[in-house]
């Protein structure tokens, strides 16, 4: 993991995040509020600026993840702008500048973004929210490291984590969120955020072709 990694990383994340905006849109629409699309579009684009600001001096991985999750948690108005950028914030705090951020480092980081997400949103696995995506692609990348795989195959693992832990929020009912509004009649679709989630790892891994 390294800067060209990070810049990367966030700039397929924000391509994803356009490139999907109405489908994003469709699936808040049917159990949220809609503006899933729009948030994501604007927050990830507004993160995009903030790391391509040239008169920016080069920034290290942790700063540019810092600066990122900070950006989000600004610039988005709804409960996934300070879920994620909050992630993201406690992903790059986790690493350390100096040292190399090798595939067991990133895994400790992403745990630690995992923590925060749960801390500050309380759900939990099965709630039909992004942490059903989150959660299953840092333990893939953890599983993925501890048995020496490395940054590109761990990443792999994640993202493909991610997208089942996706598809699995179909039959959930929400039990967080605006969706959890809505009680059964929440079942049968796929939750925004997981979505968005999944796009996020599959960014990174796409970012390490
Ligand atoms: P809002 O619901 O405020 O309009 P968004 O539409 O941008 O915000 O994001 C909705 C997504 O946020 C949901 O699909 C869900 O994945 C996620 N989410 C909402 N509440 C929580 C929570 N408490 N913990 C984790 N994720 C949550
Ligand atoms: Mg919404
Ligand atoms: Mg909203």
């Amino acid at each position: 993991m390294d800067v060209s990694l990070t810049r990367d990383w966030v700039q397929n994340t924000a391509s994803a995040m356009s490139r999907n905006q109405e489908h994003l849109t469709t699936l808040d629409s049917a159990i949220g509020d809609g503006d899933h699309g729009a948030n994501m579009a604007r927050g990830f684009g507004a993160v995009r600026a903030v790391i391509d600001d040239a008169s920016r001096p080069a920034a290290s991985v942790d700063e540019i993840l810092v600066a990122a999750g900070k950006t989000l948690v600004s610039v988005v108005g709804g409960a996934s702008g300070p879920l994620f950028g909050s992630a993201f914030r406690a992903l790059g705090e986790a690493l350390d500048a100096d040292a190399e951020i090798d595939t067991p480092r990133f895994a400790a980081g992403l745990a630690a973004a995992l923590d925060k997400l749960q801390q500050l949103g309380a759900a939990v696995p099965g709630d039909k929210t992004m942490v059903d995506a989150y959660a299953p692609a840092v333990a893939a990348f953890r599983d993925a490291a501890h048995s020496g795989a490395d940054f590109r195959t761990a990443a792999h693992a994640a993202a493909d984590a991610a997208e089942a832990g996706m598809r699995a929020t179909v039959p959930m009912q929400a039990r967080k969120g605006r969706a959890s509004y809505l009680g059964l009649r929440s079942i049968g679709h796929q939750d925004p955020g997981a979505t968005s989630t999944a796009y996020v790892f599959r960014a990174l891994a796409e970012a390490t072709e």
